[in-house]
């Protein structure tokens, strides 16, 4: 099939590779000038495993472009792959979405079948066909169908390709031949729905998640408090099928693009529509609370920051991407530099766009140099390099061989027997010198 994106970012760029790998022909278009010209020269303009070797093996089967124009007149299914943001109120910002719509609708000749792929508000569809309708130049027929991607960064190409679930909210068999037949071969089960249950699969689907979240880490304060071990009662609750295991870890809270923004969104259109979900503001609370948390057990422990050097492993919202955005990371360094703290960090690929936004950022090149002449390491996201590291030597080279560990992701007791005191989430601490 020819295959159009309107946006090359996690989701589009992904979108474009997979059906590419399928043996689809894909022509997508970003406004960003930058990152267009990057990919006709071959080049991801993000850190997503698996992306570059795709682009490269299938570069004769995509076309990247500027043009919206060139997507509409050469597509017949239209993937809507752009960015839906909170705005101040916390409800979605669909101006990105009724831009793309605006051009499908002036340059539609033909048939086309547009499909909204990013996470949207229950209603967009509609919003969607009623601007297609109200712009559009020619009484073409056409239809929107709802998508929506749960690829998780670090690992989108494989969660595009293997998905546990394909969702598809159509309104009309045109539209539902179409897409079964574009993921015939996914051997995965596909649900057919209408198209506002399948925009709500989404927004329920990421919303859930952030509440198992937020649930652990409450856990965690509790176990914090009386000595308990959330890892243990993870793994306990885990065990029965009807919770499941997946989520439940304890640490410095969710960032990311997503759940931040699409916990308030769903809020928002809940109260839109008279329904009263506060269940998700409490979510949000209690993951807006982590990095103060995380900060206050860091003073229980330094005593005065004033003056003091922390190193942070890791600044990405999540391993394996260079996605910054939300990432409690820099949540935590913004208060810890308000409390005077010296502030190194080391991130396998995300040190670039993390000094985007705090320019005043130290970055080491490597984890060593972040460890020389540090009161206390902070690891806020698990990268794998970090368990793998020289311990020994990040011991000798500390001024205080202090960690607190933000996601539970290192061995404690083999830190502690090194000489490292050792500070988990929701777990006691070990290695700990008294007074
Ligand atoms: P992104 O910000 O990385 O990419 C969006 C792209 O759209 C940008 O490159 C932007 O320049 C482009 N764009 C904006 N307006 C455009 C226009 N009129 N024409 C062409 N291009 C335009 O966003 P993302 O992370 O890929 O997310 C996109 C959507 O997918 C969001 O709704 C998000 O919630 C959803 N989603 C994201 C993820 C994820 O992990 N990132 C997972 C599932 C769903």
């Amino acid at each position: 099939m020819k295959i159009g994106v309107f946006g090359v970012g996690y989701v589009g760029l992904t979108t474009a590779l997979g059906f590419a790998s399928k043996g689809h022909r894909v022509f997508a278009v970003d406004k960003d000038e930058t990152k267009i010209e990057l990919l006709r020269q071959g080049k991801v303009p993000y850190f997503e495993p698996g992306a570059q070797d795709i682009l490269e093996r299938r570069r004769e089967m995509l076309s990247f472009s500027t043009d919206p124009a060139l997507v509409v007149r050469e597509a017949e299914v239209i993937f809507i792959c752009v960015g839906t943001p909170s705005l101040p109120d916390g409800s979605a910002d669909l101006s990105q979405v009724e831009e793309v719509a605006r051009f499908i609708a002036e340059e539609m000749q033909d048939y086309r079948l547009i499909v909204e792929k990013s996470t949207v508000p229950v209603h967009t569809a509609y919003w969607i066909k009623r601007t297609i309708n109200l712009y559009r130049k020619k009484e073409v027929p056409f239809d929107v169908v709802s998508n929506p991607e749960f690829l998780k960064e670090g690992t989108a190409l494989s969660d595009f390709l293997h998905p546990h679930r394909i969702v598809i909210g159509a309104e009309t068999q045109r539209a539902r031949d179409i897409m079964g037949q574009l993921y015939r071969d996914f051997k995965v089960p596909i649900i057919y729905t209408d198209v506002k249950t399948a925009e709500i699969i989404k927004h329920a689907s990421n919303s859930f998640l952030a509440t198992k979240i937020s649930f652990i880490n409450m856990v965690a304060d509790l176990c914090e408090a009386v000595g308990a071990d959330v890892e243990m009662v993870a793994e306990g609750m885990g065990l029965d099928p009807r919770i499941g295991k997946e989520f439940l870890k304890a640490g410095v809270g969710f960032g990311g693009s997503c759940f931040p923004k699409d916990i308030k969104a769903f809020y928002r259109i809940a109260e839109e529509n008279q329904v009263d979900f506060s269940l998700l503001k409490e979510v949000e609370r209690i993951n807006l609370e982590r990095p103060a948390r995380f900060l206050k057990k860091i003073k229980k422990v330094i005593w005065n920051l004033k003056g003091k050097t922390i190193g942070i492993l890791g600044l990405s919202f999540k391993p394996n991407t260079d996605d910054v955005r939300e990432a409690p990371s820099l949540k935590i360094i913004k208060l810890l530099m308000e409390e005077g703290a010296q502030i190194k960090a080391y991130d396998p690929v995300a040190g670039e766009n993390a000094k985007r936004v705090i320019p005043s950022l130290q970055l080491s090149p490597e984890p060593y140099s972040l460890a020389r002449g540090a009161n206390a390491l902070a690891l806020i996201t698990e990268w794998e390099e970090f368990k793998n590291l020289d311990w020994k030597k990040i011991k000798d080279l500390m001024e205080t061989p202090i960690i607190f560990d933000g996601r539970n992701f290192l061995e404690g007791r083999k830190l502690a027997s090194l000489g490292f005191e050792y500070y988990p989430v929701g777990k006691p601490p070990l290695g700990k010198r008294n007074g």
